[in-house]
Formats: structure tokens, sequence, C-alpha cells
């Protein structure tokens, strides 16, 4: 019998989302049903709201999810009920060259399932019996979900589901593209454009990795003062020419710049802003038509890299274990990046609050 669960659905583009009862399938074959115990709201389901990120409407939201493990579907032995899970928004096929290669972000099988389990047919349908697209696999913006078991990650249950959630996107994207794709070294500099859970994260992960100098730079003060609290060394507020000043500050440019917004004027600025052989990296998720442009000669004289990390270059079952090492040592700050905390009806809230940049993360409780 499916259960009945509320959820939070993007029905039309650029209107609030509504929260609604829905129906969740049991699980099939390889299956999992979970029930949901916290789930970031993240800049990319806001993207899926706006469009920027075109997913098939209605959706159910949700990816940064944690939770209880409820029922197992036939074949599914490495979960058991009651285990603690965080969602993991891509799907690992584990056979394509990118996956037994270790990069399975980049999984050929990635858009499979995309918007429904993997088997193909729709596990949520909203009070009507209409079928609902789910978003990347997971759709954990509900009190329930029914995904592969693929998508799912086991925790330790000593950690606060909040926590544990925020490890399934937000954290690991900042983090690995610190620790994965750039891999920063001790004693480097690094700049980080745009503060937000993602920025704060990378500003975390090089803080942990022993970078020396880490430069923050934000259109708010308040997301500076932040910065701070999460290791920034120094703040810049963006305004001025960020160039200039990061070359001012580092005595030629940092060692590693980091794009966390989404703009190709960013990518632009952070590549012209790092030290001859440095690296910056493009985190933020630009619009479709958004372009860069560099300056072609630069490559070969300055010996620079332009690069890109998506889901911080993350093995999810190698990486979320290591984020939560490093959080239970007391060196990942999971709780102080939760500005606010909602109860599912106040899901259009959140989205309002996210999209004003109000919070570092705001995260539903179940
Ligand atoms: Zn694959
Ligand atoms: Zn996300």
């Amino acid at each position: 019998m499916p259960r009945k669960a509320k959820a939070v659905l993007c029905r039309s583009h650029n209107k609030p989302v509504t929260v609604e009862e829905i129906n969740v399938d049991p699980p099939k074959r390889g299956e999992v049903s979970v029930r949901l115990a916290a789930c970031g709201v993240c800049h990319s389901d806001l993207s899926a709201i706006t469009g920027t990120i075109a997913l098939p409407l209605p959706l159910v939201l949700g990816h940064e999810g944690a939770g209880v493990v409820e029922e197992l579907g036939e074949g599914v032995t490495e979960l058991a009920k009651g285990d603690r899970v965080i969602f993991s928004f891509i799907y690992m096929c584990g056979k394509c060259r990118f996956c037994v290669s270790g990069r399975p972000v980049l999984c050929l099988e990635q858009g499979r399932a995309l918007t429904t389990p993997l088997e193909g047919s729709p596990r949520v349908h909203d009070a009507k019996g209409a079928p609902l697209n789910i978003f990347s696999g997971c759709g954990a913006m509900a009190e329930y979900a029914t995904v592969s078991a693929e998508n799912l990650i086991q925790v330790d249950a000593k950690i606060p589901a909040e926590c544990a959630a925020l490890v399934g996107c937000g954290v690991t994207t900042g983090v690995g593209a610190v620790f994965n794709t750039a891999k920063v070294e001790p004693g480097s500099s690094v700049a980080v454009f745009g503060c937000g859970g993602v920025g704060l994260s990378v500003i975390q992960g090089a803080r942990i990795a022993g970078a020396e100098r880490i430069i923050a730079i934000d259109t708010l003060e308040a997301k500076l003062a932040m910065a701070k609290r999460f290791g920034a060394t120094d703040v810049l507020l963006a305004g001025e020419d960020p160039v200039k000043a990061l070359k001012k500050l580092t005595g030629g440019g940092p060692d590693y710049a980091f794009e966390c917004v989404g703009s190709g004027e960013l990518a632009a600025a952070a590549y012209r802003a790092i030290r001859r052989g440095g690296l910056a990296v493009v985190v933020g998720v630009a619009k479709p038509s958004d372009a860069t442009s560099i300056r072609t000669m630069t490559l070969p004289f300055e010996e620079k890299t332009l690069t890109g990390s998506y889901f911080g270059s993350c093995v999810p079952r190698v990486d979320f274990p290591r984020m939560l090492a490093l959080y239970l040592k007391g060196e990942l700050k999971l709780e102080e990046l939760i500005t606010r905390r909602y109860r599912i009806d106040e899901a259009p809230q959140a989205f309002a609050d996210l999209e004003a940049g109000r919070n570092a993360r705001g995260v539903i409780l179940f």
C-alpha cells in the first residue's frame, strides 16, 4: 500500500512551492523506502524552481536528505530497517569508464535516474493519482521517499540528521572541491568568491587542508562575518576590483581561487586573480547561456588552469564517511552552517529566505 506523506512540490516555474499530501509507493527490487528526518534547502532546488536546472514538472524537490530506512525492496542486502542514511543525488552505475576510474560524478548513466527511480516508473503520485517527478533520483523534501538503494549511503547513528543531511550536497561540494578537485596544499593561499553554504564549505575545507591565507569575497557583510567564523583570514566586500585587491593581498595572486556563485564573469575574475601556475575552480552552476572569457595567451605563458568541480569530484561512499569523520573530530563545522530550521509547512518561507541570501543553510526538519 502507498504511504501518505507531506511533500514540497514545484508545480510551475518561478511560483512559490506548494506543500501537498502525496502517495509514496513501497520499494520494488533494488529500492528502499526512507522516513526523512531532515532535508537541506539547497540552491539547486531553487534552480529547479526558476528553471535554470531544467527538470520536468511537477517535481518533488529535495536532495540533501537524511533519514531512517523504513522498508527494503527485494535484493537489497547492504542496508537494514532502522539504518541511518544520507541521500546521494548522483546515480552511479558502477560499470562505465568514469565509475570504474573513481569519478562517479561523471557517470554516463547519470541522466537516467534524474527524475524517477532507475527502473523508470514514478514511485510518487499526488492526491489525484497523477505521477510526480523527483529531484535527482531523491525527492527528499518529503516525509517519505522511495529511491534506488544506490542513492543511499549509511551513516553513524550518533550523527544528528540535520548535520548528516548537509553532507549529501553542499558540504561535500565545497570541501570536495578543495580536497579532491584542487588538492589544496598546506601553506597555500586561497580565494573564495561567494560565501553561501558551498562557499563556506570551501573555506573550511581550505582551513582543514592547511591553507595559510583564505580570502573570502561576497557582496553581503553578514556573509563575510560568517566566512571569518569558518576560517577566512581576510575578507573583501565585492564591488571594487577584487582581482586587484587579491593580487595585492597575496603578492601576485592566490595559488587557488574558487568560484561558488555560478557567474561567467566571476569565473573569469577567479582565473585572472590566480598567480602564474595557479588553479581556478568553478563550483557554482551558471545559467546555460552564461559564458566565460579569458585571455587565451595566458594559458601557455602563465600555465594557469581553469577547471570545474561537480559535487566535489566525490565518491559518495568514500567521501561522505570522510566528511563525517572530520565532523566528529570537531574540524568540520556542520551545526554552525544551519542558520534556520523549518517545519515542512514553512517550505515557501525557506525558499524565500534562500533567495534573499538570509541563510548559510536552511534545513527542513520532519
Ligand atoms: Zn557509471
Ligand atoms: Zn544541492
